[in-house]
């Protein structure tokens, strides 16, 4: 009998997470004896409770919202990538120290590479939060020209502060061609939308919301489908940054397809012809 290799992901709420589903499955291509836990994190707490986890033999902590930048502050060892967004989604433990780093940029690079070319592009990115944080690193690796707008401007100076390459315009004045829009606001979330120019949405080659439901389109998917825009939710995303914890915790590198099937399953798609 194998033992069994434990894992969680900790945030608040938490419930609605599909990782330990998507873990689940990427284990069982390999016949590895996973648990993966949800653990609701309270912010006092946080040190603690990723401490305690280890301790009991833990071997990986995925981060979800609110606790990116938080968790990142207790890592030992952050990888460039966390470093320059200042967030982390992925822990483990070697050689007693703890060990950070971001897969959400990479894994949004492979799930765009799914429709086209990301180098080189030129990006409107909607939102300044944790989630913008964390896909700059990935989106100025490939060269892309990223312009970022958001509801609250000073997000947006922070960010230009430790992100000097980005562009910037003020939320209400969004004007230009953009290869690729990504939706990095938890607006969809909250069933809203953000509206912007129609001409600007269907000039650009797709429309990236980073939000994904369980069924049917995120507001700002269905907002730009309806504009005729090409449009995808960030499952796909979900899946390949899910896939580079694994293969940070295991060395072993999942096929992802399958799992993302199973994630669409009833889910409608707008693509141009
Ligand atoms: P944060 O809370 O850190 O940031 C939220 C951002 O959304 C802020 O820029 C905020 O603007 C903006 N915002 C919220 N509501 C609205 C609204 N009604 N209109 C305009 N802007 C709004 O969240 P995160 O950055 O961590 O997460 C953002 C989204 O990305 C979430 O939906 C999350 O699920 C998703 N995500 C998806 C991943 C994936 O793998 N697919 C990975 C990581 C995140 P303001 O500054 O003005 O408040």
């Amino acid at each position: 009998m194998t033992s069994i290799l434990r894992f969680a992901v900790i945030g608040n709420p938490v419930n609605h997470s599909l990782s330990p589903l998507i873990h689940e499955h990427f284990a069982r291509q390999f016949f590895l004896n996973l648990q993966y836990e949800k653990l609701r994190g309270q912010e006092a707490f946080l040190e603690s409770q990723i401490q305690t986890f280890f301790q009991e033999g833990g071997k990986g902590m995925n981060v979800t919202i609110p606790f990116k930048q938080q968790a990142f502050e207790l890592v030992e060892v952050p990888s460039p990538r966390s470093l320059r967004s200042k967030t982390v989604n992925t822990l483990w433990i070697e050689e007693g120290r703890l060990y950070g780093d971001n897969t959400d940029g990479i894994g949004l690079i492979h799930d765009l590479q799914h429709y086209l070319i990301p180098q080189q592009k030129s990006v409107l990115l909607i939102g300044a939060g944790g989630a913008a944080r964390a896909i700059l690193p990935s989106l100025l690796d490939v060269n892309a020209k990223v312009t970022v707008v958001n509801r609250t401007f000073e997000k947006v100076l922070a960010l230009k502060e430790d992100f000097p390459e980005i562009h910037y315009m003020e939320f209400g004045r969004i004007e230009g061609q953009f290869d690729i829009i990504i939706n990095a606001t938890a607006a969809s979330l909250m069933q809203e939308n953000v509206f912007l120019p129609e001409i600007v949405m269907q000039t650009s080659a797709l429309c990236y919301d980073l939000s994904y439901l369980a069924q049917g389109l995120t507001p700002f998917t269905l907002y730009a489908a309806t504009l005729g825009c090409s449009v995808t939710d960030g499952l796909g995303m979900l899946v390949e940054q899910a896939a580079e914890a694994f293969f940070i915790w295991n060395k072993l590198e999942p096929n992802k397809e399958e799992i993302k099937q199973i994630l669409r399953k009833n889910q409608l798609h707008f693509k141009k012809s």
